[in-house]
């Protein structure tokens, strides 16, 4: 449930309700909007009723959220979750476009890369050093060596980096290079890594299984947001359907759901969701059109010598053509991108 203080409730009267629902054992989470305070009660609040709230001075309403997802739902916290890394600003009206290779390969290519998207517009480098790869014989990623490689590139470009963490071990390691978690769309229910980065204060990309619905994927947030992280931006990478023509279906539908049911950052990610460099701007497009705060996506300098994910990168000059059209797309939705 979420409890809706009146407008002019006081400090001492919010502190009253939060201590009455602590009492019963519950965790609070306070949202402070422009109009009024917002008390969510966190945990499975069936057994409260709501006249235990309604009658304390200051209360406005006792509401109960049917969703099984509370500190990632819009109810709970009304206004958009917006965060900065390193000096860009995610969830703000300015989108945010991360780009770089499927795979670091090595220093010249991630380097060469890495200025090319700065070139053309891109405000975060990604890149995996550690790839979940679906066959065991193929490139597993550079490890270590990969993240002191993005930890150059960093430096020689200005831009944060994004890169995948896979299991919970890797976490520390992870995180003394990275700027962003990436949970990757195989690990979306991989709750050990969840809550190992929920335990964290690096800001996580948690990426959309492919099987997962968009209430799984809200319940997969809820892991990392209930360790106290609430940095999480959520990326619709396709899933699975029927459709064999492309490598996942995009689902457009999700982004303005998401919009509607949670205050968390939204991305897409049109080069898995679709598997085709020809395809990737006008997914793209479709994404920005939608709503979504941001894109990630694959660039190469030579795709066609990429160790992974070739067929879905775009070349440096492609990608800068597809920022300009962005650029005239953004203020059609009331978004900036520079
Ligand atoms: C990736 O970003 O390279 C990746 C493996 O993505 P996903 O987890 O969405 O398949
Ligand atoms: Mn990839």
């Amino acid at each position: 449930m979420i409890i809706v203080m009146k407008h002019r409730a006081t400090a001492a009267e919010i502190g009253t309700v939060v201590s009455q629902v602590e009492v019963h054992g519950y965790k609070t989470h306070l949202s402070q909007g422009t109009e009024r305070t917002i008390i969510g009660v966190v945990g499975d609040d069936r057994p409260l009723e709501n006249h235990q709230f309604e009658l304390l001075p200051g209360v406005e309403q006792v509401v109960r959220i049917l969703k099984p997802f509370k500190l990632a739902s819009r109810d709970f916290h009304p206004e958009n979750t917006i965060f900065d890394v390193r000096g860009v600003t995610i969830g703000g009206p300015e989108l945010v476009v991360m780009a770089g290779p499927c795979a670091v390969e090595s220093r010249s290519q991630l380097l060469e890369t890495a200025h090319a998207v700065k070139e053309a517009g891109a405000t975060m480098l990604r890149g995996g050093a550690y790839k979940p790869r679906s066959s065991p014989y193929s490139f597993q990623g550079l490890g270590e060596d990969g993240l002191e490689l993005l930890a150059e590139a960093r430096d020689a470009t200005g831009l944060p980096i994004i890169t995948e963490v896979m299991s919970p071990e890797a976490v520390a390691l992870v995180g003394r290079y990275t700027d962003i978690f990436q949970i990757g769309a195989r690990n979306m229910q991989n709750y050990a890594l969840l809550q190992a980065v929920g335990q964290t204060r690096t800001p996580v990309m948690l990426k959309r299984g492919l099987m997962g619905t968009v209430q799984e994927w809200l319940m997969s947030a809820e892991y990392i947001l209930s360790g106290g992280n609430y940095q999480v931006i959520l990326c619709e990478r396709g899933i699975r359907t029927f459709e064999t023509a492309t490598r996942n279906t995009l689902d457009i539908n999700a982004i303005p759901l998401l919009k509607q049911w949670t205050h968390l950052p939204v991305f897409g990610d049109p080069s898995h969701a679709t598997g085709k460099w020809e395809l990737v701007a006008p997914a793209a497009k479709a994404i920005i059109a939608a709503g979504a705060d941001g894109l990630i996506i694959e660039v190469h300098p030579h795709p066609e010598v990429a160790l992974s994910d070739g067929a879905q990168s775009l070349k440096p000059e492609r990608f800068a053509e597809l920022m300009n059209d962005l650029r005239r797309l953004a203020p059609a939705v009331g978004r900036t991108l520079s």
